[in-house]
């Protein structure tokens, strides 16, 4: 079995593993995955998997020490990524971890899979190569989809203003300007000083929506809403998928929504 930190990655590694390889998100869906506290049944199902595949980049910051507790193969699938570092607060120059929410940067995430599935089960290398290969063509309509859809918006609506820092890595694929009320998901609270920010970001840019991840209180963001006449925009989905019945079954279906949510609010809502 193939066990993964979270459900994004997989969703992706179910699309790599085929019906060749069990794959299992060792947390939930809707988990706030940055400050997740494994629990002994974690550890327990940590320690019967063949594989543990991480996000790295100090996404998981209980890692580290759960996966020695496990003494299970570990493969960090964002490894050869190019990492945007963040910008402000007490993250500044450490790597923003959010780098799945470029579809170009889950191709790699792909590869990383295809040679550690390959590793693990050497006699379906074959299928893993072209399940990735597949995959990847997909990614890569969704990346055009959504430069399409985003680089549509006028300069002056194309602004994306989340609760979390987590679309940097969107932001430079689309040519957007990011602003977001806190760097990573830790703290979860917003501080005065983050929300007054928001705020006057907002005002200079006469910004029409604003937005909040699926997994955090979009109260903060809230009094964004209130203190400038911005619309809420919806809800986001960066660090898990939904329900199956819900908004973003997949990651591919994530990438669209998101994109989807964005567009929309900051052409209909305009103010
Ligand atoms: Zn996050």
């Amino acid at each position: 079995m193939v066990l993964t930190t979270f459900t994004v990655l997989e969703d992706i590694a179910e699309n790599v593993a085929g019906d060749h390889l069990r794959v299992e998100s060792l947390t939930k869906v809707g988990a706030e995955i940055h400050g997740y506290e494994p629990t002994p049944r974690d550890v327990a199902k940590a320690s019967e998997a063949d594989l543990i595949l991480d996000n790295g980049l100090n996404l998981e910051a209980w890692f580290a020490q759960f996966v020695e507790s496990a003494d299970v193969p570990h493969v960090v699938v964002s490894e050869g990524v190019d990492a945007i570092d963040i910008a402000a607060d007490a993250y500044a120059g450490k790597p923003n971890p959010h780098a799945w929410m470029s579809a170009l940067n889950a191709r790699i995430y792909v590869d990383n899979m295809v040679d550690a599935f390959s590793e693990l089960a050497p006699a379906h290398a074959q299928e893993f190569a072209a399940n990735g290969e597949t995959y990847k063509r997909k990614l890569q309509d969704v990346h055009r989809e959504m430069v399409a859809k985003l680089e549509s918006l006028p300069d002056n609506e194309r602004a994306l203003v989340s609760c979390e820092g987590a679309f940097s890595y969107l932001a430079r694929d689309t040519g957007m300007t990011e602003k977001y009320i806190w760097p990573v998901n830790a703290e979860q609270q917003a501080t005065p000083q983050q929300i007054t920010s928001a705020i006057q970001f907002v005002e200079t840019n006469d910004v029409p929506a604003v937005f909040c991840e699926s997994t955090v209180s979009s109260e903060p963001m809230q009094q964004v809403v209130d203190a400038t006449g911005a619309t809420f925009g919806g809800t986001l989905y960066v660090d898990s998928l939904s329900e199956a019945d819900g908004p973003v079954p997949t990651y591919l279906d994530l990438l669209r929504h998101d994109a989807d949510t964005i567009v929309e609010a900051l052409t209909g809502g305009g103010s």
